[in-house]
């Protein structure tokens, strides 16, 4: 790859070591990031980059956040992990914070995101054999969704580049079209124990569930006596502009999955359920070793409290609309800019071209930006981020689209997006 060119010895003998030594399960981009400070990131040669992933949407706050260091050394210092046979002083205070914002009633820690879904598809099919015997345990999923990498989130989720080489799969899936309400009506019946939906898809690039549809998921769920889930572990804790994506459209899940920004980048997740489902696991049922330890549920009572304290939300909204006004000049000059989608810092703008060149260019340019779905750009900034780094972000964007505007022929199936990373 031609990028490399500008890597020196040490960043290529960082290369070659991953290439000899681990699974080529990831398809970087050359470049090896080593510091970052707020809404920059910098390379070993310390070249800077303005940083639009945020770590996939795990770095709401940026990188070294002062609060966050100071936290972590002082926690460090006292104990980083206690096991789950005893009581820790801070994972009853996250579950309490985050029942308080949610409304829900019980929460479960997990390590990372997939293991929040794994764990809300065993306590929905314990919820719904409760209710309604062996037979209640089927779950309805949505096609072009993504929900991990494990093999239950892995079933769940309805795209066949992820599932394909893996089978046999979760059998008891049925996948509907995203808004589509007569094929939901018709997928969910007295044996399905959980409707599992993105309210906003990410990896699936960035498509919104409409207002309609999730009512009709909450009707159809109700009435069918299954677990409503939402899986926010992209689009929750802040990233819509509300702490939960389900405020935003004022639809109230049974159970909800977070995980990507909530303890700064240390890897927690969490499922928050509601008492009526939450009542039906019982001691021994579920557990992890890592899960909910001190380190990380002290980090996420402080990831907290700075989104309230700095005004993040705040930010977020007035950014975020910032950005899509931004995105939308662009889609109105370049014909390759299609669409935008989205909303607060969880933008995608459609392509009629491949994505992941773009991407490796404004890495050249100092600017990180993500590819998914082959054709989509999704911004997943930290919460930090101004406009005259939306500014900057734009200017490197339109410079390279520039160079393409000539109408396309429309290709768009050729390069492989950032989609195997997440
Ligand atoms: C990232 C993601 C997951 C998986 O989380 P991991 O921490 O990578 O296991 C699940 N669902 C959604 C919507 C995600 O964005």
């Amino acid at each position: 790859m031609q990028l490399e060119s500008f890597l020196m010895d040490d960043s290529t003998a960082i290369l070659e070591r991953e290439r000899r030594f681990l699974m080529q399960t990831y398809n970087r981009y050359p470049v090896v990031l080593a510091r970052g400070k707020g809404v920059f990131l910098y390379d070993l040669e310390g070249r800077r980059y303005l940083d639009f992933v945020a770590g996939l949407g795990v770095n709401a706050l940026g990188q070294a956040h002062p609060r966050i260091v100071k936290i972590i050394r002082e926690q460090a210092a006292r104990t980083i992990h206690l096991s789950n046979l005893y009581y820790n002083e801070y994972q009853g205070r996250l579950a309490e914070k985050l029942c308080g914002l949610s409304g829900l009633q019980r929460a479960f820690f997990s390590n990372s995101g997939t293991e929040a879904i794994e764990g809300s598809i065993k306590l929905a099919r314990l919820a719904g054999h409760r209710a309604g015997g062996e037979s209640k345990s089927q779950l309805v999923a949505l096609q072009g969704s993504y929900h991990g990498r494990t093999f239950g989130a892995m079933s769940l989720t309805g795209q066949d580049k992820y599932r394909k080489g893996f089978e046999p799969l979760l059998e008891d899936v049925k996948f509907v079209p995203q808004n589509n309400i007569e094929a939901l009506r018709a997928a969910v019946d007295e044996t399905t124990c959980a409707i599992v939906l993105e309210p906003i898809f990410g990896e699936g690039g960035v498509y919104e569930c409409s207002l309609d549809f999730l009512q009709e998921c909450r009707a159809v769920a109700d009435h069918h006596r299954a677990a409503l889930i939402f899986d926010e572990i992209q689009c929750g804790l802040g990233r819509t502009g509300n702490i939960f994506a389900f405020q935003t459209f004022s639809v109230t899940p049974d159970m909800v999955a977070v995980a990507k920004p909530i303890a700064a980048g240390l890897p927690l997740g969490a499922f928050l359920a509601k008492e009526e489902f939450a009542s039906a696991i019982s001691a021994g049922q579920h557990g992890t070793t890592f899960g909910g330890g001190p380190m990380a549920c002290r980090v996420a009572l402080e990831y907290l409290a700075i989104l309230e304290e700095e005004k993040l939300l705040e930010n977020v909204i007035r950014v975020g609309n910032y950005l899509q006004e931004q995105l939308n000049l662009v889609v109105e000059r370049y014909a390759a800019a299609q669409g935008v989608r989205g909303r607060g810092l969880i933008q995608g703008l459609q392509l009629d071209i491949p994505a992941r060149p773009l991407v490796e260019q404004a890495l050249a340019e100092g600017v990180l930006f993500n590819s998914t779905q082959d054709s989509v750009l999704r911004f997943l900034p930290p919460f930090l981020l101004q406009e005259k780094h939306v500014d900057k972000g734009m200017r490197v964007l339109k410079k390279l689209l520039g160079k393409k505007r000539r109408k396309s022929s429309g290709n768009v199936a050729t390069s492989k997006s950032d989609s195997a990373q997440e």
